[in-house]
Protein backbone atom coordinates (compact mmCIF):
# COMPACT_ATOMS: atom_id res chain seq x y z
CA UNK A 1 0.00 0.00 0.00
CA UNK A 2 0.95 3.73 -0.73
CA UNK A 3 3.50 4.29 1.93
CA UNK A 4 2.23 8.36 1.91
CA UNK A 5 -1.83 6.69 2.92
CA UNK A 6 0.06 5.40 5.93
CA UNK A 7 2.29 8.55 7.04
CA UNK A 8 -1.07 10.68 6.26
CA UNK A 9 -2.83 8.27 8.55
CA UNK A 10 -0.14 8.67 11.29
CA UNK A 11 0.33 11.97 11.17
CA UNK A 12 -3.70 12.50 11.56
CA UNK A 13 -3.68 9.64 14.46
CA UNK A 14 -0.99 11.63 16.28
CA UNK A 15 -3.11 14.70 16.01
CA UNK A 16 -6.51 13.41 17.42
CA UNK A 17 -4.53 11.63 20.05
CA UNK A 18 -1.92 13.94 21.34
CA UNK A 19 -2.58 13.40 24.60
CA UNK A 20 -0.86 10.06 24.20
CA UNK A 21 2.67 11.03 23.68
CA UNK A 22 3.64 7.73 22.20
CA UNK A 23 0.88 7.34 19.77
CA UNK A 24 3.44 7.46 16.86
CA UNK A 25 5.46 4.86 17.88
CA UNK A 26 1.99 3.11 18.27
CA UNK A 27 1.08 3.78 15.07
CA UNK A 28 3.85 2.43 13.59
CA UNK A 29 3.28 -1.09 15.91
CA UNK A 30 -0.37 -1.12 15.26
CA UNK A 31 0.23 -0.13 11.06
CA UNK A 32 2.47 -3.70 11.40
CA UNK A 33 -0.23 -5.53 12.47
CA UNK A 34 -1.49 -8.55 10.02
CA UNK A 35 -4.72 -8.06 7.96
CA UNK A 36 -6.60 -10.74 9.57
CA UNK A 37 -6.11 -9.53 13.24
CA UNK A 38 -7.03 -5.85 12.69
CA UNK A 39 -10.19 -6.98 10.50
CA UNK A 40 -10.48 -9.00 13.64
CA UNK A 41 -10.61 -5.54 15.76
CA UNK A 42 -12.76 -3.54 13.37
CA UNK A 43 -15.25 -5.89 13.50
CA UNK A 44 -15.36 -5.95 16.66
CA UNK A 45 -15.36 -2.35 17.08
CA UNK A 46 -12.14 -2.90 19.46
CA UNK A 47 -9.85 0.47 19.26
CA UNK A 48 -6.74 0.25 21.05
CA UNK A 49 -4.61 2.09 18.64
CA UNK A 50 -4.39 5.25 16.81
CA UNK A 51 -6.62 5.62 13.47
CA UNK A 52 -7.32 7.84 10.78
CA UNK A 53 -10.95 8.63 10.02
CA UNK A 54 -12.48 8.84 7.20
CA UNK A 55 -15.46 10.84 8.32
CA UNK A 56 -15.05 14.43 7.72
CA UNK A 57 -12.99 13.48 4.47
CA UNK A 58 -14.65 15.40 0.96
CA UNK A 59 -15.35 12.81 -2.30
CA UNK A 60 -12.40 14.50 -3.86
CA UNK A 61 -10.35 13.79 -1.09
CA UNK A 62 -11.45 10.31 -0.48
CA UNK A 63 -10.90 9.69 -4.61
CA UNK A 64 -7.34 10.68 -3.84
CA UNK A 65 -6.88 8.07 -0.85
CA UNK A 66 -8.39 5.14 -2.98
CA UNK A 67 -5.69 6.24 -5.72
CA UNK A 68 -2.67 6.63 -3.01
CA UNK A 69 -3.80 3.49 -1.62
CA UNK A 70 -3.43 1.51 -6.17
CA UNK A 71 -7.02 1.43 -6.60
CA UNK A 72 -9.41 3.04 -8.87
CA UNK A 73 -10.55 6.47 -8.42
CA UNK A 74 -14.59 5.72 -8.11
CA UNK A 75 -13.53 3.98 -5.54
CA UNK A 76 -13.91 7.81 -3.86
CA UNK A 77 -17.06 8.13 -4.53
CA UNK A 78 -18.13 4.31 -3.47
CA UNK A 79 -16.82 5.53 0.16
CA UNK A 80 -18.41 8.93 0.30
CA UNK A 81 -21.49 6.78 -0.50
CA UNK A 82 -20.83 4.19 2.01
CA UNK A 83 -20.09 6.45 5.31
CA UNK A 84 -22.63 9.67 3.70
CA UNK A 85 -25.27 8.12 2.29
CA UNK A 86 -25.62 4.62 3.17
CA UNK A 87 -24.11 5.73 6.75
CA UNK A 88 -22.34 2.56 7.73
CA UNK A 89 -20.55 2.93 11.02
CA UNK A 90 -17.45 0.33 9.88
CA UNK A 91 -15.18 0.08 7.70
CA UNK A 92 -15.66 -3.61 6.96
CA UNK A 93 -19.53 -2.50 6.63
CA UNK A 94 -18.83 -0.80 3.39
CA UNK A 95 -20.04 -3.34 1.22
CA UNK A 96 -20.23 -1.31 -2.00
CA UNK A 97 -16.07 -2.14 -1.63
CA UNK A 98 -14.25 -4.96 -2.21
CA UNK A 99 -13.48 -7.14 1.04
CA UNK A 100 -9.58 -6.81 -0.16
CA UNK A 101 -9.95 -2.78 -0.34
CA UNK A 102 -11.83 -2.69 2.66
CA UNK A 103 -9.14 -4.54 4.37
CA UNK A 104 -6.46 -2.90 2.82
CA UNK A 105 -8.11 0.24 4.64
CA UNK A 106 -8.23 -0.73 7.68
CA UNK A 107 -4.66 -2.71 7.48
CA UNK A 108 -3.38 1.37 6.92
CA UNK A 109 -5.71 2.42 10.38
CA UNK A 110 -8.79 3.73 8.28
CA UNK A 111 -11.81 3.58 10.03
CA UNK A 112 -15.45 5.72 9.57
CA UNK A 113 -14.97 7.29 12.79
CA UNK A 114 -18.75 7.01 13.79
CA UNK A 115 -18.88 6.68 18.01
CA UNK A 116 -22.39 5.76 19.28
CA UNK A 117 -23.38 7.12 22.45
CA UNK A 118 -22.34 5.72 25.29
CA UNK A 119 -25.63 7.75 27.06
CA UNK A 120 -28.62 9.75 26.17
CA UNK A 121 -30.39 11.67 28.65
CA UNK A 122 -34.12 12.54 27.08
CA UNK A 123 -35.72 15.88 29.05
CA UNK A 124 -39.78 16.25 28.86
CA UNK A 125 -39.13 19.12 26.29
CA UNK A 126 -37.99 16.90 23.39
CA UNK A 127 -34.23 18.11 23.81
CA UNK A 128 -31.30 15.24 24.12
CA UNK A 129 -28.26 15.34 25.53
CA UNK A 130 -26.09 12.49 24.18
CA UNK A 131 -22.71 11.45 25.41
CA UNK A 132 -19.76 10.39 23.01
CA UNK A 133 -16.65 8.87 24.32
CA UNK A 134 -13.68 9.09 22.59
CA UNK A 135 -11.16 6.32 21.66
CA UNK A 136 -8.76 9.01 24.16
CA UNK A 137 -11.20 7.90 26.39
CA UNK A 138 -12.50 11.99 26.84
CA UNK A 139 -16.41 12.22 26.74
CA UNK A 140 -17.97 14.93 25.21
CA UNK A 141 -21.79 16.34 24.68
CA UNK A 142 -24.29 17.39 22.05
CA UNK A 143 -27.59 18.49 22.09
CA UNK A 144 -31.05 17.80 19.84
CA UNK A 145 -32.93 20.50 19.78
CA UNK A 146 -35.90 19.82 18.04
CA UNK A 147 -38.13 22.92 17.06
CA UNK A 148 -42.05 23.38 17.20
CA UNK A 149 -42.39 26.10 15.09
CA UNK A 150 -42.50 26.31 10.96
CA UNK A 151 -39.19 26.71 9.59
CA UNK A 152 -38.19 30.04 9.61
CA UNK A 153 -41.92 30.88 9.20
CA UNK A 154 -41.34 34.60 10.00
CA UNK A 155 -38.65 35.24 7.73
CA UNK A 156 -40.59 33.30 5.02
CA UNK A 157 -36.45 31.77 4.51
CA UNK A 158 -35.91 28.52 2.96
CA UNK A 159 -39.02 25.44 2.63
CA UNK A 160 -41.38 25.54 5.00
CA UNK A 161 -39.59 22.42 7.17
CA UNK A 162 -39.36 21.81 10.70
CA UNK A 163 -36.45 22.89 12.82
CA UNK A 164 -33.95 20.36 14.30
CA UNK A 165 -31.01 22.01 16.00
CA UNK A 166 -27.80 20.05 16.25
CA UNK A 167 -25.80 21.38 19.26
CA UNK A 168 -21.99 21.19 18.61
CA UNK A 169 -18.89 20.76 20.98
CA UNK A 170 -15.35 21.77 19.00
CA UNK A 171 -12.93 21.40 22.26
CA UNK A 172 -12.59 18.65 25.19
CA UNK A 173 -13.38 21.48 28.03
CA UNK A 174 -12.35 24.60 27.27
CA UNK A 175 -9.61 27.17 28.17
CA UNK A 176 -11.99 30.33 28.49
CA UNK A 177 -12.57 29.31 32.23
CA UNK A 178 -16.30 31.48 31.71
CA UNK A 179 -16.70 31.89 35.77
CA UNK A 180 -20.54 30.41 35.46
CA UNK A 181 -20.05 27.70 32.57
CA UNK A 182 -19.58 23.67 33.80
CA UNK A 183 -17.70 23.04 31.11
CA UNK A 184 -14.69 26.05 31.88
CA UNK A 185 -14.43 24.60 35.23
CA UNK A 186 -13.67 21.39 33.71
CA UNK A 187 -10.73 22.63 31.84
CA UNK A 188 -9.00 22.32 28.39
CA UNK A 189 -8.03 18.82 27.44
CA UNK A 190 -7.68 19.23 23.50
CA UNK A 191 -9.12 19.99 20.11
CA UNK A 192 -11.63 17.64 18.59
CA UNK A 193 -10.97 16.81 14.70
CA UNK A 194 -13.67 16.91 11.69
CA UNK A 195 -14.53 13.72 12.13
CA UNK A 196 -15.52 13.79 15.87
CA UNK A 197 -17.80 16.95 14.95
CA UNK A 198 -19.48 15.75 12.14
CA UNK A 199 -20.21 12.57 14.26
CA UNK A 200 -21.83 14.18 17.06
CA UNK A 201 -24.30 15.96 14.29
CA UNK A 202 -25.02 12.38 12.39
CA UNK A 203 -25.12 10.66 15.87
CA UNK A 204 -27.80 12.98 16.89
CA UNK A 205 -29.68 12.19 13.29
CA UNK A 206 -29.55 8.80 14.12
CA UNK A 207 -31.03 9.16 17.56
CA UNK A 208 -33.68 11.65 16.63
CA UNK A 209 -34.35 9.50 13.45
CA UNK A 210 -34.25 12.73 11.77
CA UNK A 211 -32.22 15.16 9.65
CA UNK A 212 -30.60 18.09 11.31
CA UNK A 213 -31.73 21.72 9.61
CA UNK A 214 -29.25 23.45 11.57
CA UNK A 215 -25.63 23.41 13.45
CA UNK A 216 -25.23 25.53 15.93
CA UNK A 217 -21.02 25.15 17.74
CA UNK A 218 -22.46 25.87 21.12
CA UNK A 219 -21.47 22.93 23.07
CA UNK A 220 -18.48 22.34 24.51
CA UNK A 221 -15.66 24.39 24.15
CA UNK A 222 -14.57 27.47 22.14
CA UNK A 223 -14.92 26.63 18.32
CA UNK A 224 -13.11 30.09 17.56
CA UNK A 225 -9.45 28.11 19.63
CA UNK A 226 -10.03 25.20 16.99
CA UNK A 227 -10.77 27.02 13.80
CA UNK A 228 -9.59 25.08 11.22
CA UNK A 229 -10.93 21.82 12.36
CA UNK A 230 -14.15 23.95 12.68
CA UNK A 231 -13.58 25.36 9.13
CA UNK A 232 -13.34 21.31 8.13
CA UNK A 233 -16.40 19.92 9.75
CA UNK A 234 -18.36 23.16 8.39
CA UNK A 235 -17.30 21.83 5.25
CA UNK A 236 -18.50 18.29 5.32
CA UNK A 237 -21.49 18.82 7.02
CA UNK A 238 -22.45 21.54 4.46
CA UNK A 239 -21.31 19.89 1.27
CA UNK A 240 -21.28 15.80 2.44
CA UNK A 241 -23.92 15.96 5.05
CA UNK A 242 -26.27 18.54 3.28
CA UNK A 243 -26.89 21.29 6.12
CA UNK A 244 -27.02 24.44 4.65
CA UNK A 245 -24.53 27.12 4.69
CA UNK A 246 -27.39 29.54 6.11
CA UNK A 247 -27.98 27.12 8.80
CA UNK A 248 -24.76 27.36 10.84
CA UNK A 249 -24.15 29.45 13.91
CA UNK A 250 -20.59 29.83 15.49
CA UNK A 251 -20.78 30.50 18.99
CA UNK A 252 -17.51 32.50 20.43
CA UNK A 253 -16.73 34.13 23.58
CA UNK A 254 -14.22 36.03 21.41
CA UNK A 255 -10.55 34.95 20.57
CA UNK A 256 -8.12 37.44 19.23
CA UNK A 257 -8.08 38.15 15.55
CA UNK A 258 -9.71 35.05 14.96
CA UNK A 259 -12.70 36.90 14.13
CA UNK A 260 -11.40 38.35 10.71
CA UNK A 261 -9.91 35.04 10.21
CA UNK A 262 -13.15 33.60 10.32
CA UNK A 263 -15.14 36.51 8.27
CA UNK A 264 -12.39 35.93 5.49
CA UNK A 265 -13.65 32.66 4.43
CA UNK A 266 -16.85 34.41 4.15
CA UNK A 267 -19.13 31.64 5.38
CA UNK A 268 -23.41 32.24 5.08
CA UNK A 269 -23.25 31.44 8.96
CA UNK A 270 -23.99 33.40 11.74
CA UNK A 271 -21.70 34.27 14.64
CA UNK A 272 -22.90 34.62 17.89
CA UNK A 273 -20.66 36.05 20.41
CA UNK A 274 -21.14 35.81 24.22
CA UNK A 275 -20.94 39.53 25.83
CA UNK A 276 -22.37 38.74 29.66
CA UNK A 277 -21.76 42.77 29.96
CA UNK A 278 -22.28 46.15 28.79
CA UNK A 279 -18.60 47.60 29.93
CA UNK A 280 -15.34 46.09 30.53
CA UNK A 281 -14.68 45.87 33.90
CA UNK A 282 -18.02 43.33 34.63
CA UNK A 283 -17.19 41.08 31.57
CA UNK A 284 -13.82 40.82 32.85
CA UNK A 285 -14.74 39.69 36.11
CA UNK A 286 -17.15 36.95 34.45
CA UNK A 287 -14.65 35.97 31.67
CA UNK A 288 -11.30 36.12 32.60
CA UNK A 289 -10.35 35.80 28.73
CA UNK A 290 -11.74 39.04 28.16
CA UNK A 291 -8.75 40.79 29.57
CA UNK A 292 -6.77 40.32 26.72
CA UNK A 293 -9.66 41.23 23.72
CA UNK A 294 -10.88 44.71 24.80
CA UNK A 295 -15.03 44.57 24.47
CA UNK A 296 -14.07 47.83 21.43
CA UNK A 297 -11.65 45.36 19.71
CA UNK A 298 -14.04 42.56 19.63
CA UNK A 299 -17.34 44.68 18.94
CA UNK A 300 -15.02 46.22 15.64
CA UNK A 301 -14.49 42.96 14.61
CA UNK A 302 -18.38 42.15 14.89
CA UNK A 303 -18.93 45.68 12.65
CA UNK A 304 -16.27 43.96 10.20
CA UNK A 305 -17.38 40.38 9.95
CA UNK A 306 -20.88 41.80 9.27
CA UNK A 307 -19.55 44.12 6.50
CA UNK A 308 -17.37 41.16 4.65
CA UNK A 309 -19.81 38.37 4.63
CA UNK A 310 -23.32 40.59 4.59
CA UNK A 311 -24.18 37.63 7.91
CA UNK A 312 -25.43 39.24 11.19
CA UNK A 313 -23.71 38.86 14.03
CA UNK A 314 -26.04 37.51 17.37
CA UNK A 315 -25.02 38.12 20.84
CA UNK A 316 -25.61 35.76 23.49
CA UNK A 317 -26.06 37.10 26.80
CA UNK A 318 -26.33 35.00 30.48
CA UNK A 319 -28.34 36.56 33.02
CA UNK A 320 -26.63 36.09 36.46
CA UNK A 321 -28.96 37.86 39.20
CA UNK A 322 -27.69 40.68 41.07
CA UNK A 323 -24.47 40.54 38.97
CA UNK A 324 -25.72 41.57 35.21
CA UNK A 325 -29.23 41.79 34.86
CA UNK A 326 -30.60 45.08 35.83
CA UNK A 327 -32.48 47.46 34.02
CA UNK A 328 -29.07 49.62 33.89
CA UNK A 329 -27.84 47.37 32.87
CA UNK A 330 -29.48 46.53 29.83
CA UNK A 331 -30.24 50.18 28.83
CA UNK A 332 -26.18 49.93 28.84
CA UNK A 333 -25.97 47.15 26.69
CA UNK A 334 -28.60 48.84 24.03
CA UNK A 335 -26.38 51.73 23.95
CA UNK A 336 -23.04 49.52 23.67
CA UNK A 337 -24.84 47.71 20.72
CA UNK A 338 -26.39 51.23 18.81
CA UNK A 339 -23.03 52.66 19.26
CA UNK A 340 -20.57 50.21 18.18
CA UNK A 341 -22.68 47.61 16.24
CA UNK A 342 -25.47 50.07 14.38
CA UNK A 343 -29.18 48.41 13.62
CA UNK A 344 -29.91 44.80 13.05
CA UNK A 345 -28.40 43.38 16.12
CA UNK A 346 -30.26 40.15 18.16
CA UNK A 347 -29.98 39.57 21.28
CA UNK A 348 -30.22 35.69 22.87
CA UNK A 349 -30.79 36.33 26.58
CA UNK A 350 -30.09 33.38 28.80
CA UNK A 351 -30.64 33.08 32.27
CA UNK A 352 -28.29 31.21 34.15
CA UNK A 353 -28.37 26.95 34.13
CA UNK A 354 -27.13 26.67 37.48
CA UNK A 355 -24.04 24.87 37.57
CA UNK A 356 -22.31 22.37 40.26
CA UNK A 357 -19.78 24.48 42.08
CA UNK A 358 -20.59 27.59 40.79
CA UNK A 359 -23.78 28.37 43.15
CA UNK A 360 -21.95 30.43 45.58
CA UNK A 361 -21.08 32.75 43.43
CA UNK A 362 -23.82 32.95 40.92
CA UNK A 363 -27.69 32.63 40.62
CA UNK A 364 -30.17 32.50 37.94
CA UNK A 365 -32.43 35.24 37.73
CA UNK A 366 -35.98 35.08 38.39
CA UNK A 367 -38.57 35.08 35.83
CA UNK A 368 -39.50 38.94 36.62
CA UNK A 369 -36.12 40.12 36.45
CA UNK A 370 -35.62 38.63 33.18
CA UNK A 371 -39.00 40.33 31.59
CA UNK A 372 -37.78 43.38 32.98
CA UNK A 373 -34.41 43.04 31.48
CA UNK A 374 -35.67 41.97 28.03
CA UNK A 375 -38.47 44.74 28.32
CA UNK A 376 -35.58 47.46 28.63
CA UNK A 377 -33.64 46.17 26.02
CA UNK A 378 -36.85 46.05 23.69
CA UNK A 379 -37.21 49.92 23.97
CA UNK A 380 -34.04 50.16 21.84
CA UNK A 381 -34.82 50.34 18.38
CA UNK A 382 -33.00 47.83 16.11
CA UNK A 383 -32.54 45.04 18.24
CA UNK A 384 -34.62 41.77 18.59
CA UNK A 385 -34.19 39.54 21.12
CA UNK A 386 -35.06 35.72 22.14
CA UNK A 387 -35.03 34.51 25.49
CA UNK A 388 -34.00 31.53 25.47
CA UNK A 389 -36.06 28.74 27.13
CA UNK A 390 -34.10 26.64 29.27
CA UNK A 391 -34.02 23.54 27.77
CA UNK A 392 -32.81 20.40 29.33
CA UNK A 393 -32.55 21.77 32.86
CA UNK A 394 -34.61 19.45 34.03
CA UNK A 395 -32.00 16.64 33.18
CA UNK A 396 -28.84 18.53 34.77
CA UNK A 397 -28.18 19.30 31.66
CA UNK A 398 -27.08 22.87 30.98
CA UNK A 399 -23.47 23.05 29.31
CA UNK A 400 -21.02 20.98 30.10
CA UNK A 401 -23.14 19.42 32.89
CA UNK A 402 -23.87 16.13 31.90
CA UNK A 403 -20.16 15.20 31.51
CA UNK A 404 -19.45 16.35 34.51
CA UNK A 405 -22.20 13.99 36.39
CA UNK A 406 -21.24 11.19 33.55
CA UNK A 407 -17.16 11.50 34.68
CA UNK A 408 -18.18 11.55 38.25
CA UNK A 409 -20.45 8.48 38.19
CA UNK A 410 -17.73 6.57 36.15
CA UNK A 411 -15.29 7.52 39.04
CA UNK A 412 -17.48 6.53 41.53
CA UNK A 413 -18.34 3.10 39.71
CA UNK A 414 -14.26 2.29 39.30
CA UNK A 415 -14.61 2.82 35.63
CA UNK A 416 -11.87 5.53 35.25
N1 LIG B 1 -17.26 29.09 23.82
C1 LIG B 1 -18.45 29.46 23.10
C2 LIG B 1 -19.57 28.42 23.22
C3 LIG B 1 -20.05 28.28 24.65
S1 LIG B 1 -21.65 27.59 25.01
C4 LIG B 1 -18.94 30.78 23.59
O1 LIG B 1 -18.51 31.24 24.65
O2 LIG B 1 -19.76 31.41 22.92
C5 LIG B 1 -22.82 28.71 24.35
C6 LIG B 1 -23.33 29.81 25.31
O3 LIG B 1 -23.85 29.29 26.54
C7 LIG B 1 -22.27 30.82 25.67
O4 LIG B 1 -22.82 32.11 25.54
C8 LIG B 1 -22.01 30.51 27.12
O5 LIG B 1 -21.47 31.58 27.83
C9 LIG B 1 -23.39 30.12 27.60
N2 LIG B 1 -23.42 29.33 28.83
C10 LIG B 1 -22.50 28.46 29.29
N3 LIG B 1 -22.89 27.91 30.45
C11 LIG B 1 -24.10 28.45 30.74
C12 LIG B 1 -25.01 28.27 31.81
N4 LIG B 1 -24.75 27.43 32.79
N5 LIG B 1 -26.18 28.96 31.78
C13 LIG B 1 -26.45 29.81 30.76
N6 LIG B 1 -25.62 30.03 29.72
C14 LIG B 1 -24.45 29.36 29.71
Amino acid sequence: MALRAVSAAAAAAATRCRDSPSSLAAFSRFARRTVASRAEEDRDAVVDAPTTSLLGMSEEALTRLAREMGEPGYRGKQMHDSIYGMRKARVVDMALLPGAFREKLVRAGMEIGRVAPADVVSSPDGTKKILLELRCGSVIEAVGIPGDVPWDAASGDGPRRRRFTACVSSQVGCAMRCSFCATGRQGYKRNLDAAEMVNQVMALEDVFQRRATNVVMMGMGEPLMNLGNVLEAHRCLNADVGIGGRYFTISTVGVPNAIAKLAAHKLQATLAVSLHAPNQALRERLIPSAKAYPLDALLRDCRAYKKVTGRRVTFEYTLLAGENDSVEHAEALAALLRRNVGGGCHVNLLPWNPVRGAEETHARPSAKATRRFAEALERERGITLTVRKTRGLEADAACGQLTGSFVRKRRVSGGV
